[in-house]
């Protein structure tokens, strides 16, 4: 997963794109990187690590010009490490281009097979340098019925032959000469927002990165939908519009900031709302709620809400690490959630508790939490899940492990449930969690369902780790 922030029209552009993209740290951990422009030359920093830890103040006067485009990454495909970190960069026949982008492209492949094969070169392992290529093949493609504004005529037809020729999931910011050019794929699985602040612009995967620089929430950028802007305005093309929609149910549940306005509602909401229809689902009694923190904590509010019991910290975060599943080996996973997290006896000890967490993927986390809870005390230990069990990998941007490796497809749920050690588990029903949000059939949920919106034959071949 990864998150991308832009800015345009600004003098602060590169300050302002920095601290959007720190506020979209949980985005992604492993590397970061921000271009400028001021519209002739584009200047480029990238680094492994977190962005405060990178990022120093000699980097930021560097990285001048009233445009900016943002990145931190977290592999899904392609190498991991500062390699593959974004924006990617390419000078082409229309000068030097700069694209940071969000999702998984699922014929990367098949497609870079192709391109080399023409002659085309490649310089990263990751997918997202395809826009570039594609648009350096000097390549064309016009939908009908689409009229370009003048000053787009250059660009656009070569974006949308890129466009025209990736599958998959793409949330992007471009720089392209003296415009900034946002965009995501026609089935809008990934958030995209553009803000205000005065007369400047700026584009964040999440609203939470327009409080930072206390600027606004303008709208959505929508599906399919490709928005262009420079000195001559804001011009905003549907070259390929369709009815259906996918947006990343898990974002919901998970990745999401509570605090950011994706996919027409707050996080916030649905979040709790997938406690509170927990609550529903299940009849037992207990003493207390207490939340896996951090992301247990919202639906654990919606879930006691509910119920009218008692919501407590039984579980203390330090908030010096990071998240525990933004590590690449399973090994550093294992270390860190015991870093993280502590039991608080002063709320578990002798008590009947319920446990929300948001998502069981592998189960390794929560075997060691509920140890963490006997060892402090708990008398029994009830754990509930505000999503339903986690059957299929992501192939569209989320770091879901393979098949074989999610422990909902190698255990039945009493088996999970001897496995974590608890007194009961339940999940929230799929129907239940498709009844959190407004519109059902814009999702998708696959992860959930098994039921791919673009189909898995197709995506296999491209899925890399
Ligand atoms: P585990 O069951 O040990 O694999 O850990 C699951 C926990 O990791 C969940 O409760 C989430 O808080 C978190 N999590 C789930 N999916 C992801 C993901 N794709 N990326 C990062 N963290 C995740």
């Amino acid at each position: 997963m990864c998150g991308i922030a832009g800015v345009w029209g600004s003098s602060y552009a590169s300050q302002y794109a920095f601290l959007q993209i720190y506020s979209l740290q949980h985005r992604g951990q492993e590397s970061f990187g921000l271009s400028s422009s001021d519209g002739k030359e584009i200047r480029t920093i990238k680094k492994p690590g977190r962005v405060l830890e990178a990022l120093k103040q000699e980097d930021l006067n560097y990285l001048k010009g009233s445009m900016a485009i943002a990145h931190v990454r977290y592999s899904t495909a392609g190498d991991s490490g500062a390699t593959n970190a974004q924006p990617i960069v390419r000078k082409t026949d229309l000068g030097e281009l700069a694209i940071v982008h969000n999702g998984n492209l699922v014929n990367y492949l098949s497609l870079r097979g192709e391109l080399e094969a023409r002659g085309v070169e490649f310089r990263y392992s990751s997918d997202t340098e395809l826009f570039l290529a594609l648009i350096d093949t000097g390549e064309t493609f016009l939908p009908e019925g689409v009229k370009l504004h003048p000053r787009d005529r250059e660009i656009l037809p070569r974006l949308f032959y890129a466009l025209s020729r990736v599958e998959g999931a793409y949330s992007f910011l471009m720089i392209a000469g003296d415009k900034l050019i946002a965009g995501r794929d026609p089935l809008g699985f990934r958030p995209l927002a553009v803000g205000r602040k005065g007369k400047t612009l700026l584009f964040a995967s999440e609203s939470c990165a327009f409080e930072i620089v206390e600027g606004d929430l303008w709208r959505e950028i929508r599906p399919g939908e490709v928005l262009v802007v420079d000195e001559g305005g804001i011009r905003s093309y549907f070259p390929f519009d369709g009815a259906k929609r996918a947006q990343c149910i898990f974002e919901f549940v998970y990745f999401s900031r509570p605090d950011s306005f994706i996919f027409g509602e707050w996080a916030y909401e649905v979040r709790k709302e997938l406690g509170r229809q927990l609550a529903r689902e299940d009849d037992t009694e207990a003493d207390v709620v207490v939340p896996v923190p951090d992301s247990g904590v919202v639906p654990a509010i919606g879930y006691a809400q509910e119920k009218g019991l008692p919501f407590e910290m039984g579980l203390i975060r330090n908030h010096y690490v990071g998240r525990s599943f933004i590590e690449p080996t399973q090994e550093l996973r294992n270390l860190r959630v015991l870093m993280k997290l502590s039991p608080n006896r002063a709320v578990l000890k002798g008590k009947k508790i319920v446990v929300i967490d948001d998502s069981l993927v592998r189960g390794t986390t929560s075997k060691r939490i509920v140890n963490m809870l006997r060892r402090a005390g708990a008398k029994e230990i009830h754990m509930r899940i505000a999503s339903p069990p986690v059957i299929g990998p992501c192939y569209y941007g989320i770091d879901t492990p393979t098949r074989e490796e999610l422990i909902a497809n190698r255990m039945g749920l009493e088996e999970i449930k001897e496995f974590i050690g608890v007194d009961s588990l339940r999940y929230l029903s799929l129907e239940g969690l498709r009844s959190c949000v407004r519109e059902r059939e814009n999702f998708c949920d696959a992860c959930f369902s098994n039921e791919y919106p673009i189909p898995v034959e197709k995506v296999a071949v491209s899925r890399r780790r």
